[in-house]
């Protein structure tokens, strides 16, 4: 929701890091900006605009992914950018004249993540495994793998947050895996028994709670809760509030605007308290000051509603707390000390800490890509359906195929027959939700199975099979078993993508071809200079004596020169220095090979 970040498996350690260009931080922000002229912005450079063009620069899209306007206009006061109100239809973004989809959003960040991937890595990366919070509906992660396609990535699987967030710890691993979990791996390993593991997330803007249990390398979510809306902001917001309260500024006619810069200070003093007892920063005229104490009385009461979705996890599956093996943490806000102390204290066990908690996630999808690439053999992962999902039937009713919480990969078989003589067709609609009548539950997709022979009412048997894929991903089937034909079904989905729409962002992706070849040719251009850069530096240090000293003193330059070039994203300016460099280099460098072939070659026949 805040933040992306991509992993892979180390080829040589085979161990999974997080990519990051030479000083930057791993993490890329997941904030957009548009500008006017066309251009688009993504990641660090994107969010200093957050406050100087707020309508033009989006962030959290994640939360927007599979959903309606109705489902999140509650939300629409929260966020600076424009939410089409369109009723019952797909979320859409207004910036400036266009409008873009939830997927188009999150495609634009994929994008740059598999950019800068690529950069990195300097080789094309066209295969990922993506994560999803638990609770994502099947909606939401058809999305999650539209936004993918979109960007180019050939998506291998959705796995859930948590249970990516377990492998990390090496949890179910083979005990090779058991190394993951980095220096101090916690005692944590393979149990040939069922372990219990809670993962308690909690980020910026969202806290949720999982848990599972893996027996022999399957894993299996019990139970989620959470809450889409409790995280590091609010924690950032309540000490705004403290202040503005302490400090009398809401006297001032300019509130808001000083809300909105003490919220960067709130932030900092968060952060500075979690390794000392004491925050202090100058501020308009004035001193704020946050001791640790006071820190986390005003705390405690946001940390206390995790702890209230925790014991609602633990009753919906059905266990008690001392049944958790495990209790691991992920999300920047559990750096908090006492957040660790809170849950530590609930759950009546220390917690582990010892990944990462930003990169928890993406290490563990960079496991599951290594598992399916084959390199892993000894894993399995088993996932739950977080809803129930179901047909309508006569009265509007929800008849449930798949109950909440089936493990999957799974699939169910009905048979149903018509109503009427002569009957040739059967409108079916797909439910998703807990309440008995269809209205009151969210409808997935819509399909006419045709083409039914004639036959009296009752008679036909019409066989609906739910396939839910390992992905979480619903297929669903019918068959007409009396007439022995199998019927096609068409499914017209509701909420997800229609093969237009796809079609329709394939297209603007090509309208984006040529900035994308453009890129990829200064890509190109770089990595070859920088090849040249070490070889030509390497080649120097070994052949100095053979060198004269203006030889040396004019490389020296040209490399400069290609260096310099490198920082400025000017393709045709890194092949001319790089031209430049070699036109320097190949006269000495020729008659260097020379003399060390002459030299081995003397005393010798041919
Ligand atoms: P995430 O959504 O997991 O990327 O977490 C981002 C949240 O973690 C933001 O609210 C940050 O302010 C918060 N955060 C990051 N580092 C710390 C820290 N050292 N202490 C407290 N909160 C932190």
């Amino acid at each position: 929701t805040t933040n992306s970040l991509v992993a892979i498996i180390h080829p040589e350690s085979k161990k999974p890091v997080a990519l990051k260009e030479h000083n930057s931080a791993a993490l890329v922000p997941s904030v957009i900006h548009f500008e006017k002229e066309g251009g688009i912005t993504v990641g660090e450079a994107a969010k200093i605009f957050l406050e100087t063009d707020p309508a033009n620069t989006i962030f959290s899209a994640k939360r927007l992914m599979g959903k309606t306007y109705n489902d999140v206009k509650e939300q629409t006061t929260a966020v600076s950018y424009k939410i089409i109100d369109d009723g019952d239809k797909l979320v859409k973004v207004k910036v400036g004249d266009k409008f873009y989809t939830p997927v188009d959003l999150s495609s634009l960040i994929l994008k740059e993540l598999k950019k800068t991937a690529e950069h990195i890595l300097k080789t094309s990366v066209t295969k990922a495994v993506i994560t999803v919070p638990a609770y994502f509906n099947d909606t939401q992660r058809q999305a999650t793998r539209d936004a993918g396609k979109l960007a180019g990535l050939d998506v291998l699987r959705i796995i859930n947050e948590p249970t990516a967030a377990s492998l990390a710890y090496g949890f179910g691993a083979p005990s090779e895996l058991r190394s993951f979990s980095g220096e101090n791996p916690g005692g944590v390993g393979f149990t040939p028994t069922t372990k219990m593991i809670a993962v308690y997330d909690l980020g910026g803007g969202t806290f949720d709670i999982s848990l599972l249990s893996i027996a022999n390398g399957i894993f299996e979510v019990l139970s989620t809760n959470g809450d889409t809306f409790l995280g590091g902001d609010d924690i950032d917001a309540a000490i705004v509030d403290y202040w503005m309260m302490e400090y009398l500024f809401d006297a001032m006619a300019d509130a808001q605007k000083i809300r909105q810069s003490m919220r960067l200070k709130a932030e900092a003093a968060k952060k500075h308290l979690s390794f000392s007892d004491e925050y202090e920063s100058a501020f308009e005229n004035n001193k704020l000051q946050l001791t640790l104490a006071q820190f986390e009385i005003i705390t405690q009461p946001i940390i206390d509603k995790t702890i209230d979705c925790c014991k609602r996890a633990l009753k919906d599956a059905g266990i008690g707390k001392d049944k958790i093996d495990e209790v691991i943490m992920v999300g920047g806000s559990t750096r908090i000390p006492l957040v660790k102390k809170t849950v530590a204290d609930f759950f009546d066990k220390p917690v582990n800490d010892s990944v990462n908690p930003d990169e928890v996630v993406a290490l563990g999808a960079a496991i599951q890509a290594d598992i399916l690439a084959g390199n892993t053999t000894d894993m399995l992962l088993l996932d739950i359906t977080p809803l129930s999902l179901g047909l309508e039937t006569m009265g509007g009713l929800m008849d449930v195929m798949i109950p909440r919480n089936s493990k999957i990969p799974t699939r169910a078989t009905r048979q149903y027959t018509t109503y009427k003589d002569g009957q040739s067709g059967i409108k079916i609609s797909v439910f998703q939700g807990e309440r008995d009548m269809v209205k009151d539950n969210r409808r997935l997709a819509e399909f006419n199975l045709t083409g039914i022979p004639g036959m009296p009412a009752g008679f036909p048997k019409v066989e609906l099979s739910f396939i839910i894929n390992a992905d979480g991903i619903l297929v669903v089937n019918a068959k007409e078993l009396r007439s022995g034909v199998e019927q096609r079904v068409e499914i017209k989905p509701q909420y997800g993508l229609k093969d237009e729409d796809v079609e329709q962002m394939l297209l603007d992706s090509m309208q984006h071809a040529k900035e994308d070849i453009q890129n990829r040719a200064l890509t190109e251009a770089k990595t070859e200079a920088e090849q040249l850069l070490q070889t030509t530096e390497k080649f120097i240090q070994k052949n100095i004596a053979l060198l004269t000293p203006k030889e040396i003193a004019d490389t020296s330059l040209a490399m400069q020169a290609l260096q310099l070039s490198l920082s400025m994203d000017d393709k045709n300016l890194v092949q001319l220095k790089t031209e430049e460099l070699n036109n320097i280099s190949r006269p000495y460098a020729e008659r260097v090979m020379d003399e060390a072939i002459g030299r081995a070659m003397t005393g010798k026949k041919i």
